[in-house]
């Protein structure tokens, strides 16, 4: 007998709940622990995950087996291409092995939720205890509440709440106990073939050729051992001026471990704990500006989630704010493919898909630029973007990129009204003031000069030359006239007079 450990995506062994209360419960049983991961194709392919992220979570795996070998924990990897027979195949693994009990994390969207829920009913049938855990987020979907009892819609006070929340339940910050090593001869028990499984490899449309898988490996180490790497160096050398350089991309002054956090090879819990303890006050508040900046960044990460399970019709490709839904969108793949290949002729934004398309990350910044530029400038459907980030980052996850696409497309969980429009050639000025970013991703554009790399064509001379030798595209909507479209498209669509 033993008891199981359900991967999903949280692919570590430290500060782990599920897996923590797999141990301890096998403990008291004096019987070991299997970790279990499943891997479907056809959901990577139904939820557009992208390959980059495909492939750093099987990265991710080869450490976790490590980690777990460490303890004489086996994991036990299965290929179930359908994700319909995902619990059936689960269940099927409990049984031969005579498990009782089986731990996992939650997950919030829709199709997990089902998928969870299914397992419950399975399980039930067959005797067998499933233990699902909230880990996910710092604080519990459903603990905070407005004052009238309702969810928050808005960033700011549900922020206040989550403090509050923090500072009067400090145990959900605290490291959940790491698993304990399993019994003496279970390594050499029954289960003794499980520690040889492979780690598969992706599927084929989910496949890297060999420059990208490199180049993934270089920017992106995966596993746990690396986000903790990566997030002590920026708690040590970054955090403190985080709130001043924050915004700006070519200063590389973020965290990063947003790769982690979408993949749970670090939890949110841990980056706010780590974050709180290299606080002079030891606390969330006070003390340092960067270091309080950052938490409420992570925090945003549990807002979007809290308001996924408050509203889940989210998961159903429908808008937050739903009278946002009749808006009239521009039907362009002209546009659109000038968009994701960064030629829009907007240097900011192209450098910024560039950036995209070569990393798999976009700085949070630029995100909420080129994000604007597709909902507002092009006015074309913010659910084609949402898509394309999914389906590009290696960070992707729902939740925040949902959020992300809602807030910058106006149709999202924000108070801010449809009529803020970025303006893409103030952002570029204000953000990447010496264009820095800009030349790096925008070869086109390296030996212009001076700040007329933010708008080429319009500063004309050198600039305009240098751009359309180039072959530089100019820029394929005009400012003003979109501004002016997207109100008057949005006023519309949203029965305003
Ligand atoms: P840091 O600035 O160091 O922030 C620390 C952590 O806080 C991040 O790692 C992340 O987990 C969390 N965080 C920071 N900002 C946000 C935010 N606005 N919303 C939610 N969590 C946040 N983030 C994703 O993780 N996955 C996505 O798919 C995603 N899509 C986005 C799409 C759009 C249109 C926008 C505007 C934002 C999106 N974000 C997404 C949020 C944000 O851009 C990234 O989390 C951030 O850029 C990651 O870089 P970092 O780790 O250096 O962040």
């Amino acid at each position: 007998e033993a008891v199981i450990h359900y991967f999903k995506r949280d692919l570590r062994v430290r500060d782990n709940t599920g897996l923590s209360l797999a141990s301890a419960t096998a403990q008291k049983k004096g019987v070991g622990v299997i970790g279990v991961w499943i891997m479907s194709p056809r959901d990577w392919e139904a939820h557009l995950v992208s390959p980059a992220k495909c492939d750093f979570e099987l990265r991710s795996l080869e450490v976790l087996k490590k980690e777990l070998a460490h303890l004489d924990i086996p994991l036990h990897i299965e290929v179930v291409e359908n994700r319909k027979n995902v619990p059936k195949a689960l269940v099927a693994l409990a049984e031969k092995w005579g498990v009782k009990d089986v731990f996992c994390n939650l997950e919030y969207e829709i199709d997990e939720l089902r998928r969870e829920e299914k397992l419950v009913k399975m399980m039930l049938d067959k005797g067998i205890g499933f233990y699902p855990q909230h880990d996910d987020c710092v604080v519990k979907p459903g603990s905070l509440h407005t004052g009238s009892g309702k969810q928050y819609a808005v960033y700011s006070p549900w922020f206040r709440a989550w403090l509050s929340y923090v500072h009067a339940h400090p145990e959900v910050l605290q490291e959940r106990p790491m698993p304990e090593r399993n019994p003496a001869g279970f390594r050499d028990g029954k289960f003794k073939g499980l520690f040889d499984c492979p780690i598969p490899t992706a599927s084929e449309s989910k496949a890297l050729t060999t420059e990208e898988k490199d180049r993934f490996t270089h920017l992106w180490p995966a596993g746990e051992l690396a986000a903790l790497d990566r997030l002590s160096h920026f708690l040590t050398e970054k955090i403190g001026v985080y709130v001043a350089t924050r915004n700006f991309p070519s200063k590389n002054s973020t965290g990063r471990v947003s790769v982690h956090h979408a993949a749970g090879t670090l939890a949110a819990r841990t980056s706010v704990r780590m974050a709180r303890d290299v606080n002079s006050t030891k606390k969330l508040d006070g003390g340092n500006e960067g270091i309080r900046g950052w938490i409420s960044e992570v925090a945003w990460r549990d807002f979007y989630r809290h308001v996924l399970v408050n509203w889940p019709y989210i998961c159903m490709n429908k808008p937050f704010k739903y009278e946002y839904t009749n808006i009239t969108w521009e039907y362009s793949p002209t546009n659109f493919t000038a968009w994701t290949t960064g030629h829009t002729g907007y240097p900011i934004v192209d450098a910024a898909m560039r950036s995209l398309n070569s990393t798999a990350y976009m700085h949070n910044r630029l995100r909420m630029i080129t994000a604007s530029f597709l909902a507002k400038h092009l006015l074309l459907d913010w659910r084609l973007g949402e898509q394309y980030f999914i389906s590009h980052l290696i960070d992707g996850d729902f939740a925040s990129n949902s959020g992300g696409w809602g807030f910058s497309s106006s149709t999202g969980v924000d108070p801010q009204p449809y009529f803020r429009v970025f303006n893409p050639w103030l952002q570029s000025e204000k953000f990447d003031a010496e264009g820095e970013f800009i030349r790096k991703w925008v070869p086109e554009l390296e030996d212009v000069e001076g700040a007329a790399v933010h708008n080429p064509y319009q500063a004309g001379g050198q600039a305009a030359l240098v751009a359309r030798r180039n072959g530089y595209p100019e820029p394929i909507v005009e400012h003003k006239f979109a501004r002016e479209r997207c109100l008057a498209r949005y006023k519309a669509g949203i029965g305003r007079d």
